[in-house]
C-alpha cells in the first residue's frame, strides 16, 4: 500500500482515483466467523462474491458458505488482519492493473480461448491471469 500511495504522489500532476476497500468486519460466533462487509467488499472491487469465495477457501483452504446478504461464513479460527492480508493479495493478483496500478478492471473470460484477463478500464491494458 505504501509504494502506491508513494507513486500517487510523485505523479500529483495526474489525479487518479485509487481503489480504497473498506476493512473486513466480522461477527463471530462460538467456531464460526461471518465476513458481515463481504459482498460491499466485492462490490468495491468489482468483483463477484463467488470468485473472491474461491479465492478465499483456496487460500485458507476451507470451504465457505454464503447467507443471504452474501456475507461470508467459514468455520475456521484466524484474526481479521489475516482476511485484510488476503484482501490485499487479492487486489494485486486478480483487480490491480499491472502497468497503471489502478484497481478500476474488469475480469472477463475469452470465449474461445476460456483464458480469463483483467481488462483495466483506466489504460485499457489487458493481463491474462490463472484461474482459481
Ligand atoms: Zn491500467
Amino acid at each position: 500500500m505504501y509504494n502506491i500511495l508513494h507513486e500517487a504522489g510523485v505523479h500529483s500532476d495526474q489525479p487518479r482515483q485509487r481503489l480504497t476497500l473498506p476493512p473486513p468486519k466480522f461477527v463471530r460466533q462460538g467456531r464460526t466467523i461471518i465476513w458481515v462487509n463481504f459482498h460491499k467488499t466485492c462490490q468495491d472491487m468489482n468483483r463477484e462474491v463467488d470468485h473472491f469465495k474461491k479465492f478465499i477457501e483456496k487460500e485458507l483452504m476451507i470451504k465457505g458458505s454464503l447467507n443471504h446478504d452474501n456475507s461470508l461464513i467459514m468455520k475456521i479460527r484466524a484474526q481479521p488482519s489475516q482476511f485484510e492480508s488476503l484482501m490485499y493479495k487479492y487486489v494485486k493478483g486478480y483487480v490491480q492493473c499491472g502497468v497503471c496500478k489502478e484497481g478500476n478492471s474488469t475480469l472477463t473470460k475469452d470465449p474461445t480461448t476460456r483464458i480469463w484477463f483483467i481488462s483495466c478500464n483506466d489504460c485499457l491494458t489487458k493481463r491474462a491471469i490463472e484461474p482459481l
